[in-house]
């Protein structure tokens, strides 16, 4: 889902179909050549009492918990035919981090940042250029303490700005090259945001547990006078031009607006989605049957009501899907969400669809962090989408599945999981979390059996750690096996081995 890349898929018609993108390929290193073009340095002038203040405040700010959920509250206004973003949106409830970034998009021109809790006064600010885990579409801005070395987060902090992006209007001759994820995408009648990668509202960092808090408390009144129909993540969608959106259970404020239509069946809502009342039955019954098949071998709940979106790229070859829960987005020129009842399309659709309701569990339930996180989030949505694949959608789409990942991983040298020291050693993302991740999981599947792998996966997604790192996986597998003999065996041959993939090829037994 999030930092994600690619999954290349040579399907009919050549369409390039992609899950979860993220905008590396564009080239991330023009816009952080393009950010480094101007260093921006605010708090010279900053008042030496207000900094004072700061601090003598600050040890009393650190006894409250670390993890807290902020709240976002303001106003949002959007217009879809000026491609135009309003806000002016409080930050409250933070926790106190003492290395911490926020991040908001690199479109956004700020006002001001004002300083609400504990004092109210206008705040220097510093953006910074190291913000080198963020998926490059937002600047990291973060305010100095009076010692110029540390920093300082007040309580609660009024952010104004506004940004204008592009319309798309005529996919002919005026379009975009490149679609992805975290883009701000204005098409011919709506607006689509993701959350966490666009960070169209500011969204706090913490660096030193590499914790992001996308998920937020809400409370924002969302106007649109060119829209006919507003949709905020976690919330139904409303027909109106201005809304007062709320919640009290965390989410990313993935967005959706603009001149459509929605249905819903049992509180599932269907936005944009073209379909007839059979085939949202069809469709309702599908989604059931994966969720269930999760919630058997799992056995975690999947107690969230899903809400589909299907829109519209603003760039003529992009088509992907990704998931914000409660919602997953289907974007692309050919409606993805018919085409996974389709009966001509449906074996190539659904095994998607299956991947994004598996991060219900990897991403959602619980979120990674570290160095392998980005594997695990999406590496396990991948296998869980193999498995259900295998068990609900067919055989031999499986195998052609598994064939699939093989022949793209013919050429690749693999880095295993037990040697990788930083994300950039993924070497290739794109064949590493999607294509690498899933056939070392078949392969510990076929040794230590489908009983155990589920339990595995229990204890992943439940076992209490800061990082989810390499010795995370390690724990969690002995805690599962109990048997150090078998660790050992698995880490030798999937794990540490520079023969990794090799031996988990020779052990699935598909070539
Ligand atoms: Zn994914």
């Amino acid at each position: 889902m999030h930092f994600s890349y690619f999954l290349l898929i040579k399907s009919h018609k050549k369409t390039i179909f992609r899950i979860d993108q993220s905008p590396y390929n564009i080239s991330q290193q023009p816009i952080l050549a393009y950010i480094s073009g101007f260093i921006v340095k605010l708090d010279d002038m900053k008042p030496y009492v207000t900094r004072l203040l700061i601090v003598m405040l600050l040890p009393f700010a650190h006894i409250t918990a670390q993890d807290k959920i902020p709240l976002l509250s303001g106003k949002v206004e959007i217009s879809i035919s000026q491609g135009t973003f309003e806000c002016d949106l409080t930050l409250s409830n933070m926790p106190q981090i003492d290395d911490y970034f926020i991040r908001i998009n690199s479109g956004m021109n700020i006002l001001h940042m004002r300083s609400k809790k504990p004092n109210d006064f206008l705040v220097y600010y510093t953006k910074s250029l190291k913000d080198s885990l963020s998926t490059g579409e937002s600047n990291a801005y973060y305010f100095s303490d009076n010692t110029g070395e540390g920093k300082f987060l007040p309580e609660s902090i009024q952010f104004k700005y506004v940004g204008k992006y592009p319309v798309v209007k005529d996919t002919l001759q005026d379009y975009s090259v490149e679609d992805w994820k975290g883009n701000i995408a204005f098409n011919h009648n709506s607006t689509r945001s993701d959350g966490f990668q666009s960070a169209w509202y500011p969204i706090l960092y913490n660096i030193t547990n590499d914790k992001l808090f996308h998920k937020v408390t809400y409370d924002i009144e969302l106007t649109c006078t060119d829209c006919t129909t507003l949709y905020i993540n976690g919330n139904k969608p409303v027909k109106a031009q201005s809304y007062n959106f709320k919640s009290d259970i965390p989410r990313e404020l993935t967005l959706f607006c603009g001149n459509y239509d929605f249905t819903s069946l049992n509180n599932t809502y269907f936005l944009n989605s073209g379909f007839t009342p059979d085939e949202i039955q069809e469709f309702g019954n599908l989604i059931n049957s994966y969720k269930n098949f999760y919630v058997k071998n799992i056995n975690i709940p999947f107690d969230q009501p899903v809400s589909f979106v299907q829109t519209s790229p603003v760039s003529k070859n992009n088509q992907w899907m990704f998931v914000s829960y409660p919602t997953i987005m289907s974007i692309g020129w050919q409606n993805g969400l018919k085409s996974v009842v389709d009966p001509y399309f449906r074996n190539f659709y659904q095994p998607f669809m299956a991947h994004e309701l598996g991060h219900f569990y990897f991403g959602t339930h619980r979120v990674f962090n570290s160095e392998l996180g980005d594997m695990m989030t999406e590496g396990f949505s991948e296998f869980l989408s193999l498995i259900l694949t295998e068990n609900i959608i067919g055989e031999d789409v499986f195998k052609e599945k598994v064939h699939e990942k093989i022949e793209n991983l013919k050429d690749f040298n693999a880095t295993p999981f037990g040697k990788i020291k930083s994300q950039s050693e993924y070497n290739n993302r794109q064949l590493y979390v999607y294509n690498y991740a899933p056939i070392i999981f078949l392969a510990i599947e076929k040794k230590i059996g489908e009983k155990q792998m589920w339990q595995w996966i229990h204890k992943i997604l439940t076992t209490p750690t800061q990082f989810t790192d390499y010795d995370f996986l390690i724990t969690t597998l002995q805690q599962t096996l109990t048997d150090t003999n078998k660790v050992n065996t698995l880490k030798t041959l999937y794990l540490e081995s520079p023969k990794s993939l090799e031996n988990a090829i020779s052990t699935i037994g598909i070539k």
